[in-house]
């Protein structure tokens, strides 16, 4: 293998050690520390351990987490209460809605009505255009866990060719604004490109977030590219991502595992922007 493999677990360590800091020092400042609620609704077991993982890193970093649960047959206007509710507490300082909804709700439509100053998830049409505009605004928490990792490796962005496999709104999308943003030339690919392999091979950076084990082959990579794998499929043999790790590794020049790679990422930066979201709302700015 020539690649280095790019630690996930210890950049997301980094960031939470950050974290914690700001905690003790918004809690100084405002009197209190800051506070993030999740809202789970009805009984999804994986939807159950994200949230349960959420919680304790909250708790680890000197956070108040709040944790409230709605049963699955609640109506759309139970979750609208609750939102309206969780958006007026001042002890509130982020609010997650965790995805999927039980069928009959709408995920959409009912992040929307999440106050924006406390969307640590970045997922209302407010964070979006405040982030498509290119202002300031709270981001998607996996893309800008990306950017972290690319920067823990010094990935060189201005000026280079970043292609993005996946164009969701939770990831692709505000992943190509924020390399745009950072002055990288961007491609976004899906399930309709043409050519996918060739669109790829011209990549200096490489995104995958598709969905598909092991999908990116190594002759679809440049060599001496950074890889960046954000795909979680669990097969029989574990949890592998969208790129043939090993293959991979032979060829680029930087290369996430996974597990241990995209994943830590998210918490980490949920916790960051939630903390960051607090600041926002502190008299001062905490
Ligand atoms: P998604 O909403 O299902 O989007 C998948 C994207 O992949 C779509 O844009 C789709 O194209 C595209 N696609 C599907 N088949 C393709 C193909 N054969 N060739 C090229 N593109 C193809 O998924 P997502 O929410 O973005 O997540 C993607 C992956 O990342 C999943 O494995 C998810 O578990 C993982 N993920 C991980 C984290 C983390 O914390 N590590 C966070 C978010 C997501 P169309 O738009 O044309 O359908």
């Amino acid at each position: 293998m020539a690649a280095t493999v790019i630690d996930g677990r210890s950049v997301a360590a980094a960031v939470r050690a950050e974290v914690a800091e700001q905690v003790s020092r918004v809690s100084e400042s405002t009197g209190y520390p800051p506070g993030l609620a999740t809202v789970l609704v009805g009984d999804d077991r994986a939807s159950a351990v994200y949230v349960g993982a959420k919680q304790r890193a909250c708790a680890e970093v000197g956070m108040v987490a709040f944790d409230e649960r709605l049963p699955a047959d609640a109506s759309s206007d139970d979750v609208l209460e609750l939102l309206g509710r969780l958006n007026d507490d001042p002890a509130v300082n982020g609010i997650l809605l965790q995805l999927p909804l039980p069928a009959g709700l709408s995920g959409t439509a009912l992040t929307g009505v999440i106050d924006p100053a406390k969307d640590v998830d970045g997922l209302t049409p407010v964070s979006a255009g405040l982030l498509a505009l290119g202002r300031p605004g709270l981001r998607p928490c996996t893309p800008v866990g990306v950017m972290r990792l690319l920067a823990s490796v010094e990935a060189e962005l201005q000026g280079a060719e970043a292609v993005v496999i996946g164009r969701s709104n939770l990831f692709g999308k505000p992943m190509s604004q924020l390399l745009l943003a950072a002055d990288a030339t961007v491609t976004v690919c899906h399930s309709r490109t043409r050519e996918l392999a060739r669109v790829c091979a011209r990549a200096d950076i490489l995104i995958a977030a598709v969905g598909r084990a092991r999908m990116v082959k190594a002759d679809w990579v440049k060599p001496q590219s950074t890889v960046i794998d954000v795909g979680m499929n669990r097969l029989r043999d574990g949890l592998v991502g969208d790129v043939d790790f090993e293959a991979v590794a032979a060829v680029a020049a930087a290369i996430t595992p996974v597990p241990g790679g995209v994943g830590p990422m998210t918490i980490a930066q949920l916790l960051a922007n939630t903390v960051g979201a607090a600041r926002g709302q502190a008299p001062g700015g905490g």
